[in-house]
């Protein structure tokens, strides 16, 4: 508790003041009168401040406290088909409108750089290395945040060795995606609020109509980035905060942007000149950056829209499996089954369902950098698999069964789970 560290830092502050000085010295007074009013003003000083901050802290805990409970009344009274009551969002304010400002830039420049390498390709075809060194840098940025932000660092879906989470949480933070202790708190949320209010990005967000379905469509894709709405560390991710290395990898980001964009350009140069330097950055820096990027968010919109239900879920997440995005999410579009059970290491848990993710995460245990990997159990599985022709264990986690409406082309029961905690999400 941070309140509590500062409450406790003062108290040594005033101990060792204390020690430091004489009873006179404090006092200062030759009589009763005069040492009970240096007293009186010695508390003043010494208390008054104190006073002051714990008050401070007192009213900024209530109004977040206020807040999350808002939040959650919010998220309670949620009935699955209106608009979020907090879809208008909160008030803008300039550290806000900043913020907006660079995650378009980081949004845009990338896209940018789609444009101009479809240009400089045009006529040209493309070179080996370009496609080459474009697959290296998606894959080693990709694993960064599937393994590294997502299974290891939100989910703790195993025990990685020191070195290998700092390197993975490097390699997540060159996909220009934000800094990895922002990632983590922000993913927790969605879970923790999965297609209700307090969801950062549900594409439920302004109802089920059509319109509203294809509104937040675009809000679950890109909209949410350029909201002024925080997700505050401290609570969904304080854990993260208080780790010295992720702190250092999280300052480290805006360096980490750039740096992958240097070796692109040396490797393109080495190959063939200012041609071959330019086209590198461009297909192995911003186009990969760019693909990678509209990856991750189509699993945050199109993987609650589109796609198969086969495991239960929380109530109101409509979290599904999508097939085509399995190998170039590396895994992440068996998103339904990831909401089912999201500790577990393995996301495409049937036959034939590639995640690339996991298959890493194995070589990864193989060499002992990995232990306490959450593999998927069949029992388990089952337990959570909606088929009722499949054979299945005593229910768990469920309370009862009751279709919601969705938008107008899909139907699906739902079951509503118990379950709320954010430590296990
Ligand atoms: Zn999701
Ligand atoms: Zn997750």
């Amino acid at each position: 508790m941070p309140g509590t560290l500062r409450v406790q830092g003062y108290r040594q502050r005033e101990a060792g003041a204390r020690s430091r000085y004489s009873h006179r010295d404090l006092y200062g007074g030759v009589d009763d009168q005069a040492r009970r009013f240096s007293a009186a003003y010695w508390h003043c000083r010494v208390y008054f401040p104190g006073l002051a901050v714990a008050v401070a802290l007192c009213v900024s805990g209530i109004a977040q406290r206020g807040t999350t409970a808002m939040t959650v009344q919010l998220a309670a009274c949620y009935e699955g088909t209106e608009p979020f009551p907090d879809a208008g969002g909160p008030p803008r304010t300039v550290a806000g409108a900043v913020r907006v400002a660079v995650t378009l830039a980081i949004v845009i420049v990338p896209f940018a750089g789609l444009g101009v390498a479809v240009w400089l390709a045009w006529g040209h075809g493309l070179r080996l290395a370009d496609v080459l060194l474009a697959t290296a840098f998606y894959l080693v940025t990709g694993l960064g945040v599937t393994i590294g932000f997502h299974r290891l660092l939100t989910h703790r879906s195993f025990t990685a060795a020191p070195a290998l989470r700092v390197v993975l949480a490097i390699a997540g933070s060159m996909s220009f995606e934000g800094e990895v202790i922002g990632w983590v708190a922000i993913h927790r949320r969605h879970h923790a609020f999965a297609d209700r209010p307090g969801d950062p990005h549900s594409p439920y967000r302004y109802g089920t109509s059509l319109p509203g379905q294809l509104r937040g469509l675009a809000h679950a894709h890109v909209g949410w980035l350029l909201r002024d709405d925080p997700t505050p560390a401290a609570r969904y991710a304080p854990d993260m905060a208080a780790d010295p290395a992720m702190r250092a990898v999280s300052a480290a980001f805006p360096a980490l942007c750039a740096v992958p964009l240097g070796p692109p350009f040396g490797m393109g140069w080495a190959i063939g000149g200012w041609h071959g330097a330019l086209t590198a950055l461009l297909w192995a820096g911003l186009v990969r950056v760019t693909l990678l990027q509209h990856v991750t968010w189509s699993v945050n919109s199109l993987c609650h829209v589109i796609g198969a239900r086969p495991f239960t879920t929380r109530r109101y997440d409509r979290a599904t499996n999508l097939w085509p995005l399995a190998l170039l999410s590396l895994g992440e579009s068996w998103h339904n089954m990831h909401h089912s059970d999201p500790a577990c290491a393995r996301h495409g848990t049937d036959p034939r369902q590639v995640d690339i993710s996991a298959t890493v995460i194995r070589i990864f245990e193989r060499l002992g950098w990995a232990t306490g990997v959450h593999w998927p159990v069949p029992a388990r599985l089952d337990c959570h698999r909606r088929d009722q022709g499949r054979p299945q264990a005593a229910p768990v986690l469920q309370d009862s069964e009751a279709p919601i409406p969705l938008a107008p082309c899909l139907t699906v029961n739902v079951v509503h789970y118990t379950v709320n905690s954010v430590a296990r999400n």
